[in-house]
């Protein structure tokens, strides 16, 4: 994971993600002003030891390229990192900077690709070339992992291509069963778009964490 965390950082194998995510460092707006952004590739954050691994999209423009760590300093971020501490895998419910003491138990976030896209919107290309990095990670996982929850239509194509299966249709707290042992619990990316609309309301994604302590408690069978 440590060998892999430095490849992504130096990775400038998209062009057009390399000219974007040092645009957006250059022309911060009004409340970051004064900030040093990451403005590079974003490694995975969490347990290595995760049986949970949740995988996201992107790097928000101004949360995890600006900080450098997933899901770090947005809005999104508040919604994940809340709902973790609030289910026992999170030590505090709050991720503001990569130095403010965050840790994580049993879970391990990622994205599907490691950075900033124009309209958080990724191109095929751009999923293509970053796929690799999402591969390592899930070799290095898998022997332990039990859940894998993609946040999002995106994000659940790119696991499907990682477990060489096609899953049921998406759609919120939907379950896939690949084989044996492991569970795809799928569920809407908590991106403002969907939290603000009320498309995803915070019982509702709180749910995904807490049917993911059920399945860990499964997977662990009775004492
Ligand atoms: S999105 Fe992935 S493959 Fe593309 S430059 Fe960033 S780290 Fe590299």
């Amino acid at each position: 994971m440590e060998a892999l965390e430095k490849v992504i950082r130096a990775c400038e194998k998209c062009e057009r993600l390399v000219a974007h995510r040092q645009a957006v460092a250059r022309k911060p707006p009004r409340r970051w002003a004064g900030w040093v952004y990451w403005a590079r590739g974003v490694p995975g954050f969490g347990d290595p030891e995760a049986r949970v691994w949740v995988v996201g999209l992107a790097p928000a423009a101004h949360g995890a390229n600006r900080t450098g760590r997933m899901f770090t300093g947005d809005s999104s971020g508040d919604w994940l990192y809340r709902a973790l501490y609030e289910t026992g895998f999170a030590n505090q419910p709050t991720s503001t900077h990569r130095e403010d003491g965050l840790a994580l138990k049993e879970v391990f976030i990622s994205a599907v690709v490691r950075c900033a896209p124009p309209d958080n919107r990724p191109l095929a290309a751009e999923l293509a070339a970053c796929f690799p990095y999402l591969e390592q990670e899930w070799e290095a996982l898998r022997p332990r992992l039990r859940v894998v929850v993609p946040l999002g239509h995106v994000a659940y194509q790119q696991v499907q291509r990682l477990l060489r299966q096609k899953g049921p249709p998406f759609g919120h707290g939907v379950e896939w069963q690949p084989w044996p042992g492991l569970t795809v619990l799928l569920s809407y990316h908590p991106s403002q778009q969907n939290t603000r609309t009320g498309r995803l309301k915070w019982e509702a994604w709180k749910g995904i964490f807490v049917r993911v302590q059920a399945l860990l408690s499964q997977a662990e069978g009775p004492s």
